[in-house]
């Protein structure tokens, strides 16, 4: 059986870029497509970055028990679409999901041998700093990142481990040795 580590952090907070960087340096790792029914953003592709579906499709996924976890963020649905995620552990490789808080929860309980790592910001203002520096949300969306924000930083205590993400290398290196990767 493969490993599974979840990755946790705050909107904004860089996941994404530390593992397309992970994914770089380590092929092997397989990380798992979401579905959600956010609207795709400028450059995000089906299968690629999401997979992007209706509310209703998204409600029948969960009915047909289709997702290992999901859950509601800023107003839009997220989910791991289940049978992939069980299919690569039992190839043996190495799994990652970069998954909100919520659904880290809910993982824990399932899995409980899953390495649960949290990716905080130095301080709330750079997080800040670097939501809006996106530029691709609205005003009310980045009011919900934020206040979402604030009650993911508070649970990191219940992580297995917590990397700042002040500078990436070093964070990266982080990651590596929680993962066991050389
Ligand atoms: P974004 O809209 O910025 O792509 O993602 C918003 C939040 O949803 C991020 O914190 C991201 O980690 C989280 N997320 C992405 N995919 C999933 C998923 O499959 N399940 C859960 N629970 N959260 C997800």
């Amino acid at each position: 059986m493969g490993t599974l580590t979840v990755i946790t952090g705050p909107s904004g907070v860089g996941k994404g870029t530390l593992v397309q960087r992970l994914l770089a340096r380590h092929p092997s790792i397989w990380v798992s497509v979401s579905a959600t029914t956010r609207a795709p953003r400028e450059g995000e592709r089906e299968g690629e970055s999401y997979f992007f579906h209706s509310r209703e499709r998204f409600d029948a996924l969960v009915q047909e028990g289709g997702l290992l976890e999901w859950a509601e963020f800023a107003g839009n649905c997220y989910g791991t679409p289940r049978d992939p995620v069980e299919q690569q552990l039992q190839a043996g490789r190495p799994v990652l999901l970069e998954i909100e808080l919520e659904g880290a929860r809910q993982v824990r309980r399932s899995f409980s041998k899953a390495r649960q790592i949290f990716l905080s910001p130095p301080s709330f203002e750079e997080l800040e700093r670097r939501i809006r520096g996106r530029g691709t949300d609205s005003e009310e969306a980045i009011q919900r990142r934020l206040l979402r924000a604030r009650e993911e930083l508070s649970a990191q205590g219940e992580f297995d481990a917590v990397v700042v993400n002040d500078d990436l290398d070093q964070a990266l290196l982080k990651l590596e040795g929680l993962m066991g990767l050389g």
